[in-house]
């Protein structure tokens, strides 16, 4: 048995699937004046190759989505008959003696960086057609083989050594049964994505494992206990498939509660709303009886593509979001790219601190083009449901100020322009930086909602990188600091009267509940595979009881004696509900 960190609970049990490293070296191999028409014949062979390769591509996208998405690959096929990059390609060749697949490398990097130099949004997005349709033919050249997950064969169990963000988005859920990663932490977003669409994920298990994994063995893979097993007894089996009987008895006994109203058994009502990245989760979540989304991650919608994505694109997916959830509220928050969410197009700067860097709100203030785009898009769909705005990562007035300015502008031009969109649409923040905690009670008169990010809130209280397993042991939300941290948050958006909810992942963690009881918070939005567990308890948690809780709590001086005491006030509940 190998011991890895369980990332997002749930039994997997099936073969193999070892996604391979997909990064080529090309050597800079020099050739001779007789290879020439060899080489040349390897380029027309790869052009060839990957022209089929994209009709096919093609075919296949048409039944999905439909035709108004391929015509990008047709500007691909462009590139590849175009005699300018031909005479690129064919000019390395002749002039500096160099293989077709350096000569390809290179005719890729001239044009791209020739395109990228032009301040034109038009002429950079030829530059990502170049870049994407040139690593189709480098690959080709290169022999190397497709990196394609397996599809008509059985659902398996995908291992990779790490999984992006958007190398997850691709993934087609009723084909991977679970994953093991080698490097990972349970709060990358990577593993967030992965409980949102309910697969066993075990991660970081490099450590404890002595050969590699094979594809096609068998594999049982522990989500929750973050256990994995590689061609195990027919014995473990047996047993993890009863387990996993269970579980699935259980989810559907839990199923029961999903039309229920969440409220406590003395009347306080919190509404339950699922965090989403995609179209795909939000059909989870509402299955999972959400009401509402509490935070749409909209930079998923970013990694889905090669260029940034248009405002036409991005009002289709808001609205049908807001439609689709029939007026319960969806929260959209701008663009949060940076620390482990990366986009393959846009070229972010190596960083030493990514999480304290260029990303996020910052981002956004920065380009602010590509931030009033959003902006546009939201407010747009903002007359098809109720939608409101959320920033992330705000540190001062200032931010929300520059970003409100932004917004005003985009409100300006679509009145201009006569589109639109809702005039009271509510704009609110989200607190995960310390410094916004502090000055909570300033940003409170600036805002009309907070939404804390524990996530981020706990890795900067405590100086704690998420993503790093070696220092996962002190990355800790019940950490007697960040209990202050939301008591002086919540306390100051009562103060002003706004509204105040937690979506990060503390708020699907049943131990945390009498403390959003106990704060009075209004909403609390999780992974859609939490809630119905969270509102089982709440159901059973009293809010008169949570708040004598929580004044316990305040006077609790370490991490454990704030666990020990919410663990021995759930076990209290659990007691009285068994007793009836
Ligand atoms: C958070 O930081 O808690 C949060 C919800 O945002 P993300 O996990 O996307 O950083
Ligand atoms: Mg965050």
């Amino acid at each position: 048995m190998i011991q890895g960190i369980g990332a997002s609970s749930g039994i997997a049990i099936g073969k193999a699937f070892v996604l391979p490293n997909w990064e080529w070296e090309v050597p800079d191999q020099k050739i001779d004046v007789a290879d020439f028409a060899r080489e040349f014949e390897r380029v027309y062979e790869g052009i060839r190759t990957s022209k089929h390769e994209i009709e096919q591509i093609k075919d296949e996208l048409r039944e999905v989505v439909g035709s108004e998405e391929t015509h990008i690959f047709d500007a691909h096929i462009a590139i590849l008959d175009d005699p300018v990059f031909m005479n690129e390609i064919q000019g390395i060749i002749q002039r500096q003696y160099k293989a077709a697949e350096v000569a390809v490398k290179e005719a890729i990097d001239h044009f791209v960086t020739m395109f990228d130099l032009l301040d034109d949004e038009y002429m950079k997005e030829r530059a990502l057609d170049i870049k994407d349709v040139g690593n189709r033919l480098l690959k080709h050249l290169l022999g190397v083989p497709e990196i394609a997950l397996p599809k008509d064969t059985q659902p398996f169990i995908l291992v990779a050594k790490e999984l992006s963000p958007s190398q997850l988005a691709h993934i087609n859920p009723d084909h991977v049964l679970g994953i093991v990663t080698m490097a990972g932490s349970t709060t990358s977003h990577s593993s967030i994505m992965a409980r949102a669409l309910g697969i066993p994920l075990v991660v970081g298990v490099e450590g404890d494992l002595n050969e590699p994994i094979n594809t096609g063995q068998m594999i049982v893979v522990d989500g929750g206990e973050g256990k994995v097993y590689i061609e195990p007894e027919p014995a473990i089996i047996a047993e993890y498939e009863r387990l996993r009987e269970s579980e699935t008895e259980e989810k559907r006994k839990l199923q029961h509660i999903a039309d229920r109203t969440s409220v406590t058994p003395d009347g306080k009502s919190l509404r339950l709303k699922a965090n989403i990245s995609s179209m795909k989760e939000l059909e989870i979540a509402l299955s999972s009886g959400a009401s509402g989304v509490g935070l749409f991650r909209t930079e998923f919608l970013y990694m889905d593509r090669s260029r940034f994505p248009r405002e036409e694109e991005q009002f289709e997916v808001y609205r049908s979001v807001a439609e689709r959830l029939g007026g319960e509220s969806l929260v959209i928050r701008t663009l949060d790219i940076g620390g482990d969410k990366q986009l393959d197009y846009f070229e972010l700067p190596e960083e030493d601190n990514p999480f304290l860097g260029y990303r996020a709100i910052r981002i956004s203030l920065d380009r602010r083009d590509l931030f009033k785009t959003q902006l546009r898009a939201i407010l747009r769909a903002s007359a098809f449901g109720d939608v409101k705005l959320m920033y992330p990562l705000i540190s001062s007035l200032e931010e929300v100020r520059a970003a409100n300015a932004i917004l005003d502008e985009a409100r300006r031009e679509l009145d201009e322009d006569g589109i639109a969109y809702d005039k009271a649409m509510k704009v609110g923040i989200m607190i995960e930086v310390p410094a916004a905690v502090m000055i909570a009670d300033l940003l409170a008169q600036e805002v009309d909602f907070f939404s804390v990010g524990t996530n981020d809130l706990v890795q900067f209280t405590l100086a704690v990188d998420r993503m790093n397993e070696q220092i996962s042991h002190l990355y800790d939300p019940f950490h007697p600091a960040l209990l202050r941290m939301l008591l002086q948050t919540a306390e100051a958006a009562k103060r002003q009267g706004i509204t105040v909810s937690v979506c990060g992942e503390m708020a699907g963690d049943l131990r945390a509940l009498p403390i959003w009881l106990g704060l009075d918070v209004d909403d609390l939005s999780m992974s859609a595979h939490s809630i119905l567990h969270v509102k089982q308890r709440l159901l059973m948690t009293r809010q008169e009881e949570s708040r004598a809780l929580l004044e316990q709590l305040k006077a609790c001086r370490t991490s454990n004696e704030i666990v020990q005491r919410l663990n021995d006030f759930k076990a209290t509940i659990n007691e009285r509900t068994a007793n009836g």
